[in-house]
């Protein structure tokens, strides 16, 4: 097999170091030529040592040129888009127009910018396999039947540390208390969107974006086992649901080397211990941002790059103590009700993303003033 080239944009974080143990563990298949990082200089200097990448291809706080550029380098085969947030659009952007396979963890870029990056990938040819573990799951149930012999995706959820509780006692939860995610051990924007259930409500978008299926088809199930990562339906009512242990290098491994299946486990499900699997609906009344997902997905244009660049704006505040848990959904709904404008261009997503950022520090603001006069 010819060796795959990676880019690896966002090296440093919790996806970007998971790919480099993939390729690590898999030099044989694959070599890193180009990393970036916003920060952790040291690391990124040991990963471009460790993997013999070039000091001019290994940029630490990348300006959003320089990430598209690394994308469409000549010799990169697969570009992994795992920078955090919405900074991740020129990845996504470049490697699709530049004909790329593009390995995507950033699903900000797809679910804000879906009008662009579907035009992206239509006038470069790249392709999106998605490091997700439901939309890599699904991109694997995928495969037993057409798009047209699909009924329905169903997108499971562990349901996060906040599971169960009612809107009343959620009120008071801590940071600490939004990061302890059960199953998952992940970045903390991602898993504060985890405990809002935001997160799941932008994978309903991006599952949408990736696969082309209307949202009345694209449902929601809480698992709080996180084994079965997706499910699709079919039309002659078979469902084919794809289980492994929560972990990562799955999807990266697939990544990488789809079509093929990397030949190495991280991980197996061990059936003499795992005794149930259950599931529940999701509680959108004390979880409203997953509603407010769907409504965004639903409206289409630039809703989502709204609904998304809000929310990190309100979870960076809740973050830094300065915003209550519950809310980072009313941030997002204010913003919400304001008009947005097209989403014909990358101009126009940046500019509803800059917006969205100016109107949710703004309520923010307000809500700050009001708490202190009171
Ligand atoms: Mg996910």
């Amino acid at each position: 097999m010819t060796l795959r080239r990676v880019a690896v944009l966002g090296s440093t974080g919790s996806i970007g170091t998971q790919s480099l143990d993939v390729i690590s563990r898999h030099r044989d298949e694959y070599e890193v030529v180009a990393l970036a990082a916003r920060n952790n200089g040291a690391l990124l200097d040991m990963q471009a040592k460790e993997f013999g990448v070039s000091a001019d291809r290994a940029v630490l706080a990348p300006t959003d040129r320089q990430l598209a550029e690394l994308a469409r380098l000549d010799d990169v085969d697969v570009a992994i888009n795992a920078v955090v947030g919405f900074a991740g659009l020129p990845v996504t952007i470049s490697a699709l127009e530049a004909g790329k396979r593009l390995g995507l963890a950033n699903k900000e870029s797809l679910i804000a910018a879906g009008p662009v990056v579907a035009k992206a990938r239509a006038a470069g040819g790249g392709e999106i396999i998605p490091i997700d573990s439901e939309h890599s799951g699904l991109y694997q149930c995928l495969r037993s039947g057409g798009t047209s012999e699909v009924r329905r995706l169903i997108l499971t959820a562990s349901g996060g540390p906040f599971r169960g509780r009612s809107a009343e006692s959620l009120a008071g939860v801590t940071v600490a208390d939004a990061l302890n995610h059960p199953t998952w051990n992940m970045g903390a924007k991602i898993t504060i969107d985890s405990s809002t259930l935001m997160n799941k409500g932008l994978e309903v978008i991006e599952a949408h974006e990736l696969f082309g299926i209307g949202y009345d088809d694209i449902d929601v199930v809480v698992h709080p086992q996180s084994v079965i990562h997706a499910m699709v339906e079919f039309t002659d009512g078979a469902t084919i649901a794809q289980l492994s242990m929560p972990d990562m290098r799955l999807p990266i491994g697939l990544a990488l080397g789809a079509p093929s299946r990397l030949n190495e486990a991280f991980g197996t499900i061990d059936w003499t211990s795992l005794s149930q699997l259950t599931f529940e609906p999701p509680d959108t009344g004390a979880f409203r941002c997953l509603g407010l997902a769907y409504a965004a997905g639903r409206a289409g244009g630039a809703v989502p790059a709204t609904l998304s660049g809000a929310n990190e704006i309100a979870v960076e505040a809740f973050l830094a103590g300065a915003l209550r848990w519950n809310e980072i959904a009313e941030v997002v709904e204010e913003v919400m009700q304001h008009d947005v404008g097209p989403a014909d261009d990358l101009e126009d997503i940046l500019a509803a993303d800059r917006i969205a950022r100016e109107r949710a520090k703004k309520v923010l603001d307000k809500r700050l003033a009001d708490r202190r006069t009171q």
